[in-house]
């Protein structure tokens, strides 16, 4: 059913037919009872809701379901649709058609081709790992992940979640890592469970990834290189009403906007992803997507859906969508909350303090083990965020700076100073804290004293790591937290496994608890984070301040991280380098096509419009002075003189960026793009509209109905 139709549909059947949507286009675990065997499905689903291995001997029937159903939807290809370590997905089509043998054709599709392909692939970023020649890349079918179909207007293709690896094992993927990571915090966040006699059936890395974006007009788009090629504009005067006024945000959805939002949901929901909140965001034209938490691997799909489907959908509006981190300066650039935490199904949030004295000790372990594996790792969890593009927005305009800190918020901070004093009593919390004895407050989850200025935030049962970039997958920032707390479950699985049944278990626990806390609380920051004096607080408490991607990539080669991802099976040493590779590697390409854009904009569209806005004052000039009149001379000749010295500016930073380009040197590159921009901008406020050359930031800022 198409969305019209679900809108024209009778009351009475309106739910039902929504309900029949979500999903329709996955083969998920509704589907796979519909299809599968009931021996099969058990195991399928024993894979799928509790990450046990996956039986493979019953690939070959579960690929026949999913064949079946698949040509159902109309799917004529199947793909297995993998991360590579560019920020892209990819896919490459195989049809299902075979030979019969008998110049026919027959559909097929088996258990081999489900779980592994070797896609050639040899293009990707491999970081090293893969010289060319030995071009060897395998996929491996992912089945916690939902098979889906991709549509167009006219075609369909079933696509199976996969990882990418090469010939010799190692990850060529985005997926690997954070899979491992899952394994490894679940396993250490059960060693803890057990220690307090809680037998889980699972522990899950859970993630709810919100989704900032902006929209432009496609005409207007079409009309500046700059975003077509680096996704954000290079040069731009800010308007006069731009953010200041605080009425964009949760404000009244423009129709065009809605229609858009609304069939991005649609598409959304038939593929299983549970699209949820959508709200206008503080800057003009940007704009919020939130789905409901999934399984940490399962959202990270689904969140890289969700990039692809608002792209796709924009177009049928002639919008575009921009996923870019900051692609207007001067406003707020677009971000990626994760919300994050560990659960179990029987227990939920592990990060929701409960109503017993036993329960909140184990609350304040888990605490503690966010709180040490953030501040011991501060700058590697940092790192897993650097982009290009995240730089300019990490530490502008309402945004987290580059500095890691935790939020906990007045009532909790207050608890862990608490701790730290060994239980005294304290006003703010109104309660006297004994470890293990006394009850904590209930914490309210939707804390009022929400801070929005901080990278990673508790939010009453989950935290809230708000500062990955908009354009990113999160795989590898979730792969990096899961790891660093499963780094520190590990160390108080250990020390605790001792002690369980003894009559000290509590005495133990809390000590350890107060140790925690009391070595690594300088990460805490509950103030401004967007603040001055933040900076200069957290450089007193010895927090690192990576500013630029090239500084953070630098932690990923250090030997203690190194050992940590060798440690917990995250990524080996090679894998690990590879990814620096890459990332160092796209950053530097990144920042050549900036430039190089930026020189091709200036030459072939600035300068030329500057010229002819002196052509056009000097006729001015002229044509007063033939007809013998003073009036109006100097006011043409000031603008002229006004212009000219601008214009006169550009030869040489034109000449300064070039040079820079020519030395490959991305800080003398982006110091000549901006020192460019500058004399741009200034020209950009005096220049006769009708004669700028590019779309301005007042035109693209306002989306207008049509
Ligand atoms: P905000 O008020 O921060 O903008 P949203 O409602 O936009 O919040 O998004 C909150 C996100 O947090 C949703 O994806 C939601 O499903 C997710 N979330 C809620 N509880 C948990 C949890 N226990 N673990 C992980 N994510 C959660
Ligand atoms: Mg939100």
């Amino acid at each position: 059913m198409t969305t019209k139709q679900i809108m024209e549909t009778n009351d009475t059947s309106a739910e039902e037919a929504l309900t029949a949507l979500y999903g329709s286009d996955t083969f998920g675990i509704k589907t796979m009872e519909k299809y599968l065997s009931k021996s099969a499905f058990k195991k399928m689903l024993a894979t799928v809701q509790r990450g046990g291995k996956l039986d493979m001997s019953i690939a070959d029937e579960v690929a026949q379901a999913m064949k079946v159903w698949a040509l159902s939807k109309g799917a004529t290809h199947y793909t297995h649709w993998f991360q590579p370590l560019s920020d892209a997905t990819a896919e490459k089509h195989d049809s299902f058609v075979e030979p019969d043998g008998k110049g026919g054709m027959i559909c097929e599709f088996t258990g081999k081709n489900l779980i592994q392909a070797e896609p050639d692939a040899s293009s990707f970023p491999s970081g090293g790992i893969r010289a060319t020649f030995e071009a060897r890349g395998y996929t491996a079918w992912d089945p916690t992940s939902p098979a889906f179909i991709k549509r167009t207007e006219h075609t369909a293709t079933l696509c199976i979640p996969t990882a990418f690896c090469s010939y010799t094992g190692e990850a060529l993927d985005k997926k690997t890592p954070l899979l491992r990571s899952m394994v490894a915090v679940s396993k250490h966040a059960t060693r803890v469970l057990r220690c307090f006699g809680v037998e889980p059936s699972c522990v899950e890395s859970n993630l709810g990834a919100e989704q900032e974006y902006f929209l432009i007009d496609r005409n207007l788009y079409l009309q500046r290189p700059d975003l077509i090629e680096t996704g954000r504009t290079l040069f731009g005067c800010l308007p006069p009403k731009h953010q200041q006024m605080e009425d964009h945000y949760f404000g009244s959805i423009k129709e065009r906007v809605l229609e858009f939002m609304n069939s991005v949901d649609h598409a959304l929901w038939a593929l299983g992803v549970p699209a949820k909140t959508r709200h206008n965001e503080v800057a003009p034209a940007q704009f919020e997507i939130a789905p409901l938490f999934e399984a940490s691997n399962v959202a990270v799909d689904h969140n890289v859906m969700i990039m692809d489907i608002l792209q796709r959908q924009a177009l049928k509006f002639n919008l575009v969508c921009l996923l870019h981190e900051k692609p207007y300066a001067c406003v707020n650039g677009s971000g990626k909350h994760n919300n994050w935490s560990l659960g179990t199904p029987e227990l939920g949030s592990l990060f929701s303090p409960g109503k017993t004295p036993h329960s909140n000790l184990l609350f304040l372990t888990f605490l503690a083990c966010v709180i040490q594996g953030v501040d011991k790792h501060a700058d590697l969890l940092r790192a897993s965020i650097s982009k290009a593009g995240n730089d300019h927005r990490l530490g502008a305009n309402e945004a987290p700076p580059a500095i890691i800190s935790i939020f906990l918020g007045d009532q909790l901070t207050d608890i862990i100073e608490q701790i730290k004093a060994g239980g005294a009593k304290s006003s703010a919390a109104k309660t006297t804290m004994e470890l293990g004895v006394d009850v904590l407050p209930t914490l309210p989850k939707d804390t009022t004293d929400r801070n929005r200025t901080s990278p990673f935030a508790f939010t009453g049962n989950k935290f809230e790591f708000r500062a990955v970039g908009s354009s990113q997958t999160c795989a590898w920032p979730m792969a990096v937290l899961n790891t660093i707390v499963a780094e520190a479950l590990d160390e108080v699985a250990t020390r605790l496994e001792p002690v369980v049944g003894k009559r000290n278990f509590n005495t133990v626990v809390s000590s350890m608890i107060k140790e925690m806390i009391t070595k690594h609380d300088r990460i805490i920051f509950n103030g401004n984070g967007y603040s001055q004096e933040w900076i200069k607080e957290a450089e007193r408490r010895g927090l690192p301040h990576l500013k630029t991607t090239p500084e953070a990539l630098e932690v990923l080669s250090r030997p203690d991280t190194i050992k940590l991802m060798k440690k917990y099976n995250i990524l080996s040493k090679a894998e690990l380098l590879a990814r620096k590779e890459v990332q160092a590697e796209s950053y530097l390409k990144l920042i050549h096509i900036e430039a190089k854009t930026c020189l091709n904009m200036l030459q072939t569209i600035y300068l030329p419009a500057i010229a002819g806005q002196m052509t056009e004052i000097c006729g001015t000039i002229a044509a007063i002075k033939a007809a013998g009149i003073k009036a109006g001379l100097k006011a043409a000749e000031d603008k002229a003189n006004a212009v000219g010295k601008l214009y006169d500016e550009l030869p040489a930073k034109v000449q300064a960026l070039q040079a820079a380009i020519d030395k490959g040197c991305p800080v003398c590159m982006k110091e000549a793009m901006e020192s460019a921009r500058v004399t741009v901008d200034a020209l950009e406020a005096i220049v006769d509209a009708d004669l700028w050359p590019v779309p301005t930031y007042a035109q693209m800022l306002n989306i207008h109905s049509k």
